[in-house]
């Protein structure tokens, strides 16, 4: 099938590479020129794993395209899958510039039918919204009521890929959620999908909406729920990740997502929780369990920080070492990351700030000011007061304690992810420090 993505960020470039994979001719589209022209040239502008390779291949087998003209993607193509950013507006809201701007230009182009898929997250009802801004944009001739009045679906297809194994999730995905309001539509994407093999859930627009709202909320709920029960674990002497491990072989809780550390940060659950307590708002109903999550997010990371000054007792002048600063392993991805809230934090109180991150420095260099970005985790530890382990890479576990403690003024580490073996950096005489590890954890 012939399908255009426009928007070509972490979720329209993954989907695009996936398509042309499962056997379909692709055009990406972006409106940033600079992202096409590295695209074009055979670059690849965001890290995600596997990726890169697979978009060699299909761009050698000519299954996938690049432009910036959306006129161009759009007469290509039948199917259009719009995967453009949705950020936060200051009140919480979803802002959807970039998706009515989309919406409005395919209708400019259009010349024959078409889908179009939301793929972006967005608020329930925006798919209701797309097609009147498509009515409201058709050319003269093609408008509702002429006599070459043009056919258009518009169908929500809501995206649950995880960045740093993005590839894997498109691939193997837990269900696939169409949301149709007619057969045509629904008879495209179980074509484009066929190949997946995987369990499609098929709804109305809005109840797809809906399933993405609710699993994002849901997810992050999670992430809250035992970040509070790891602030109790630390004051009663109870482990947090034996709690979490006993809670997870229980089937109707499940493991994933009980980890407690510094609060979910990203590009999706801050803006999608906030997205979705506005929405509740606007429909009458106060969604006071949501609201509860988005604090005791804000709560967990100011408690970190916290922590860390009354562990140091001084902190001015104080060398404070990062390993990690992306909001997750294995991306480059620094939007909304909770190293950027603590390092600014500390900051404030004086501390001099190295860091280290094997993907997001790039990025981070943009966001953060007056930081020193070290080549490795060790040069990042050279003479610090202390070590903040933030984001959990692999390459961290692996790392050599030895020689990272002889290279710290004192050894004091705050495992923001109880992701270190704690054990074995007391026995290095590491002073360790994890979240909600109470007892003899
Ligand atoms: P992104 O910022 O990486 O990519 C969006 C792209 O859209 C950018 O390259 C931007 O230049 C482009 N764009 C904006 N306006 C455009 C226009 N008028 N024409 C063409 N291109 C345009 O964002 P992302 O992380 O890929 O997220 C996209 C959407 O998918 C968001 O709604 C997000 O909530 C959702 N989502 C993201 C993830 C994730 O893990 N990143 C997962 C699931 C869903």
């Amino acid at each position: 099938m012939d399908i255009a993505i426009v928007g070509s960020g972490y979720v329209g470039l993954v989907t695009g590479v996936c398509l042309a994979h499962i056997g379909h001719n692709v055009v990406c589209c972006d409106n940033n020129k600079e992202k096409i022209k590295v695209l074009l040239a055979g670059g690849m502008p965001i890290y995600e794993p596997g990726l890169d390779a697979l978009l060699l291949k299909y761009r050698k087998a000519g299954r996938i395209t690049f432009t910036s003209s959306i006129a161009e993607a759009a007469q290509k193509a039948t199917v259009i899958f719009i995967a453009v950013g949705t950020p936060s507006k200051k009140n919480g809201d979803a802002d959807l510039t970039y998706i009515e701007n989309v919406a409005r230009e395919v209708a400019q182009n259009m010349d024959s039918y078409k889908l179009l898929v939301e793929k972006s997250t967005v608020p329930a009802m925006t798919g209701d919204r797309i097609a009147r801004t498509i009515r409201l944009n058709l050319p003269a001739k093609y408008k509702p009521g002429s006599k070459n009045a043009l056919e258009f679906d518009v169908a929500s297809n809501p995206e649950f890929l995880r960045e740093g194994s993005a590839v894997e999730d498109f691939m193997d995905p837990d269900r696939i959620v169409i949301g149709v309001e007619s057969k045509r539509a629904e008879q495209l994407l179980r074509e484009i999908y066929k190949p997946l093999k995987a369990t499609i859930v098929v709804t109305n627009l809005a109840t797809a909406e809906m399933i993405k709202h609710a699993s994002n909320s849901f997810l992050a709920t999670k992430i809250s729920f035992i970040n509070s029960v790891s602030q109790i674990c630390e004051r009663v002497g109870a482990d947090v990740e034996k709690v979490a491990e006993g809670m997870g072989y229980d089937k109707r809780i499940g493991r994933a997502f009980l980890n407690a550390g510094i609060g979910y940060g990203g590009s999706c659950f801050p803006k999608d929780v906030d997205a979705f307590v506005r929405l509740a708002e606007k429909s009458g109903y106060d969604f006071k369990i949501l609201k509860s999550v988005r604090e005791v997010n804000e709560d967990q990371k100011s408690w970190f920080t916290r922590h860390i000054e009354d562990k140091l007792w001084i902190v001015k002048d104080k060398v404070i070492a990062v390993w990690g600063l992306a909001f997750k392993p294995d991306t480059d991805d620094m939007r909304s990351a909770a190293a950027l809230t603590i390092i600014e934090a500390l900051q404030d109180e004086g501390a001099r700030i190295q860091v280290y991150d094997p993907q997001a420095m790039p990025n981070a260099k943009k966001l953060l000011k007056g930081v020193k970005f070290c080549a490795d985790p060790y040069a990042a530890a050279k003479g610090a007061d202390c070590l903040l382990l933030i984001t959990e890479w692999a390459e961290f576990k692996k790392a050599d304690f030895a020689k990272t403690r002889d290279l710290m003024r004192q050894a004091v580490v705050f495992d923001g992810r109880n992701f270190l073996d704690a054990k074995r950096l007391r026995e290095l005489g590491y002073e360790y420090h994890g979240i909600g590890r109470g007892g003899n954890a």
